[in-house]
């Protein structure tokens, strides 16, 4: 059966066969903490007869949600010990995260900020908006901001114009970027008004773009994408590796070749963050480095993401290899660099 609205309770994922009734109880009790969307596009891709479907496995509850782990964080990479002003994140001197909006079109159970978004989330309107862009403006350090959620995409054409004009009259900010899931799950708001929309005036405007598996890329999502990119945004992409995804060779391969074949440029591939109740999902930095290892052997350069980890409580992000140059031990040694095929070849220091 088509569906044409989100399905946001275990009676709606009951109601189209996503979820078996006997699991009403056990899932209600997930919903009633962290909130359900799954949207009409991915509900549609869901094949219900696997129990390891990856699209599933992304956007229904798991009673497994319930269990937070000691290490888990409700705010696992700090957003909030560096927050001057709400809505905006300052961790690094150069660029600033605006957090426009708390709600998302789906609700991906993996989510680092699942303890903040929700529908009915604050947006940051009026005097807040205010406050925020005033502090970007006082900071001519900020080169960058980045407008993120939640995700920005829910908003209307309208909103996201005004905060677009509204940081264009910002001199000292040079660079606009967007992070988004709405291309891939929710495509058909990205009209070509919507794409000229989120033109930020005067300044480089990208995209950053969510996908985790080479099955979002439907042709509505790839048109999405196309008219980002004719409208002039640069894009990007982001991913999770997440276990029982897309954390296989072939997965990621077809994952980072769609992007590039749309033209969005492979940028974070981001390990998972220790977000409540989302162990199911996690594999340890040593699985994740063979294979990003392995898309180095047999990808091209375009297709190869920066694998990165968040570290928690609010230090930042850092790539986390693979290394493929071992490092001197003494001062003047030669380095050993490790080529496609694992073999190591001796490179002089100078
Ligand atoms: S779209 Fe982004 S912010 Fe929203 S639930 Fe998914 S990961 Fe979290």
């Amino acid at each position: 059966m088509t569906i044409n609205t989100p399905l946001r309770s275990i009676d709606a994922l009951i109601a189209q066969g996503l979820v078996a009734p006997d699991r009403r109880a056990a899932l209600d009790a997930v919903a009633a903490r962290y909130a359900v969307a799954v949207t009409p596009a991915m509900a549609g891709l869901i094949d219900s007869a696997d129990p390891a479907d990856p699209i599933a496995r992304q956007f229904i509850p798991d009673p497994a949600e319930l269990v937070t782990l000691p290490q888990e964080l409700a705010d696992p990479i700090g957003d909030d010990v560096h927050s001057p002003v709400e809505g905006v994140v300052h961790r690094y001197p150069d660029r600033a995260l605006l957090k426009l909006v708390h709600a998302c079109p789906v609700y991906c159970r993996f989510c680092f900020r699942r303890e903040m978004v929700g529908p009915g989330g604050d947006a940051l309107t009026g005097d807040k908006l205010d406050a925020a862009l005033a502090y970007l403006a006082d900071h001519p350090e900020i080169w960058e901001v980045i407008m993120t959620g939640g995700d920005p995409f829910i908003m209307s054409a309208r909103r996201v114009r005004e905060v677009a004009q509204r940081l264009g009259a910002i001199p000292h900010i040079k660079v606009a970027r967007w992070h988004t899931r709405v291309p891939i799950v929710d495509p058909e708001r990205i009209t070509t008004d919507y794409a000229k929309a989120l033109r930020v005036p005067g300044k480089a405007s990208y995209i950053a773009i969510h996908a985790n598996h080479p099955r979002e890329f439907t042709a509505a999502a790839c048109a999405a994408m196309a008219r980002l990119a004719d409208a002039g945004h640069v894009l990007l992409s982001q991913s999770v590796l997440l276990k029982g995804v897309n954390a296989d060779v072939e997965t990621l391969s077809a994952l980072m070749r769609a992007f590039v074949e749309n033209r969005v440029k492979p940028y974070y591939l981001h390990h998972p963050d220790l977000a409540p109740g989302t162990a199911r999902f996690r594999l340890s930095l040593e699985e994740g480095q063979f294979l990003v290892k392995s898309l180095r052997g047999h990808l091209s350069g375009l297709c190869q993401p920066t694998y990165i980890l968040d570290i928690p409580g609010g230090a930042g992000k850092i790539p986390v290899g693979p290394a493929f140059l071992s490092a001197c031990e003494t001062p003047g040694a030669e380095a050993l660099a490790e080529d496609r095929h694992g073999d190591l070849h001796r490179y002089p220091a100078i």
